[in-house]
């Protein structure tokens, strides 16, 4: 195949992951920037294949049918609050791909520099390093990240002593093999011993955060799968993979410093840091003792007849709950009885970004009444209802109050200065920052205990008897 040809199908295939990303910004464009994305990949593969010719058709077709039902199968199976696990192990296999490949070019050192495709240069022995480097960390990193996720690895932060000095000192050592690579650029030798190195280092990494904070670690590794990726795309002198891996690894940065800010968490916190329940904080008895009004299915109907502005604010409970689709059923039935209703979605709802988002788009909610933060914040005075399913932290006013709670400065869904809040959850239990939330005792906040979908599918048989 013509090179021309080659770059102008790699041309068509980075601009098809640009305008995919682009897609991806916004629930309405998601699933067709997923789509162009997909076909961008499929092009880039199906080209360079092509192009190298180097294996048969036959092992291209049995390897997209074996990738693709394995896709298919974890796609359908995996649950929705399963989703930050499945995205850590794919990073992993991205990262496992980069060693691989890496190490699989060292071996083919004498065909490559024979057939004049590669010069045994600095260049090439530090794309490999940075290939297997970041390819060690990233498989690791991804698979102690799973386990945490999972509950198969202790979950909790786990400090070792001097736990930062062994982290540097493992990068030492792996840059002593970058060395030698450079020196004897044709031993496969001190590149697989810096993969052991880099192994480790990945596991170090990842073990002393805390659980909950994986889904910002599993973003940075998504961002350092693509990184490995780009490097490999210097191994192997294919342009697209470097494009495609730049993508992946500016993308996921950006995607790691939202959801840090939305937070309120430095990376380096996130990182370095512990996650810590102040132990000074008021106990939840002295927040709630004798405050706390529990109310019914029956009551609330009554409040959401008369309601003209409703708001609903969704967490991480209604997503364990599943409780989206009859959340539509509720929008439906107010918005037919003449009541305007908008959806709160703040940005670290349940336990990814845009978790809240894909839920409420699953049930057929449109678009433009899910409002952003920053939207729907100066608004809430106007609202007369505000129903909360299973989200805690997120709403908790003491964000702005305590300087020393945990999610001090944290952006939240101002929902208290609505006229009446009800709460659906099945407890006072904390949420994941582990503290009291005042706002189930303020005078204006009813509490509807059980969980999310039944009391959600309760609240809509009630409305419906209300409604005659
Ligand atoms: P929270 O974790 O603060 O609270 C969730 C609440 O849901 C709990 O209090 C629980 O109360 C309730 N709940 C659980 N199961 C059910 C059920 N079946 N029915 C009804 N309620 C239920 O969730 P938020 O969404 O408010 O906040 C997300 C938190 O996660 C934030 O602190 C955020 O920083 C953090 N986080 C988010 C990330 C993201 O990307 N989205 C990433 C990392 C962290 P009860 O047990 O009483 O029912």
């Amino acid at each position: 195949m013509s090179s021309g040809l080659v770059n102008i199908a790699y041309l068509i295939a980075a601009s098809l992951f640009i305008f995919g990303l682009k897609g991806l910004s916004h629930p309405r464009t998601a699933v067709r920037g997923n789509q162009l994305g997909a076909l961008g990949m499929l092009l880039a593969i199906v080209i360079t294949l092509v192009d190298q010719s180097i294996i048969g058709y036959e092992i291209i077709i049995a390897g997209v049918v074996i990738g693709g039902a394995i896709g298919a199968i974890l796609a359908v199976r995996i649950q929705m609050t399963a989703m930050p696990e499945l995205v850590a192990l794919f990073n992993g296999f991205g990262g496992l791909a980069s060693i691989l490949v890496a190490g699989a070019a060292l071996l083919e050192v004498p065909y490559l520099v024979g057939s004049g495709s590669v010069a045994l240069n600095a260049q090439f022995s530090l794309s490999i390093f940075a290939s297997g480097l970041i390819g060690a960390v990233t498989f690791w990193g991804s698979l102690v990240a799973f386990g945490k996720l999972q509950g198969k690895v202790n979950d909790g932060a786990v400090r070792y002593p001097a736990d930062q000095l062994v982290k540097i000192l493992l990068a030492i050592i792996a840059l002593v093999f970058a060395y030698l690579m450079v020196i004897y650029p044709d031993s496969a030798t001190p590149y697989w011993l810096m993969v052991a190195v880099a192994s480790v280092l990945g596991i170090l990494f990842v073990i002393p955060i805390g659980g909950a904070d994986m889904p910002v670690v599993v973003a940075l590794l998504n961002s350092f799968s693509g990184l490995a990726a780009a490097a490999t795309g210097f191994v192997l002198f294919n342009t697209v993979l470097i494009v495609a891996g730049t993508l992946v690894g500016a993308s996921g940065i950006i995607l790691t410093i939202i959801m840090c800010k939305a937070m309120n968490r430095s990376l380096t916190n996130v990182l370095f840091g512990t996650f810590t329940v102040t132990e000074g904080g008021p106990s939840a008895d002295e927040v709630y003792g004798g405050k706390v009004k529990s109310t019914s299915a029956e009551e609330v109907a009554m409040l959401l007849e008369g309601a003209k502005r409703v708001c609903v604010v969704p967490g991480y409970g209604m997503a364990v709950a599943q409780a989206q689709h009859a959340v539509r059923e509720l929008f439906d039935l107010l918005e037919g009885n003449g009541t305007v209703v908008e959806f709160g979605v703040h940005p670290v709802a349940g336990r990814m970004p845009g978790h809240m988002n894909v839920l409420l788009a699953e049930a057929d909610i449109p678009y433009e009444r899910l409002k952003d933060m920053d939207e729907i914040n100066p608004n809430f005075k106007q609202i007369d209802v505000t129903i909360i399913i299973g989200a805690n932290d997120v709403v908790n006013p003491v964000a702005r109050t305590d300087p020393d709670s945990p999610i001090a400065g944290m952006p939240i869904l101002d929902v208290d200065y609505s006229k009446t809040v009800v709460v659906i959850k099945r407890s006072l239990s904390p949420g994941f920052a582990g503290i009291p939330n005042p706002l189930f005792a303020a005078d204006n906040a009813l509490m509807f205990f059980g969980d999310g979908k039944k009391a959600v599918e309760d609240m809509v048989k009630s409305l419906k008897d209300e409604l005659g």
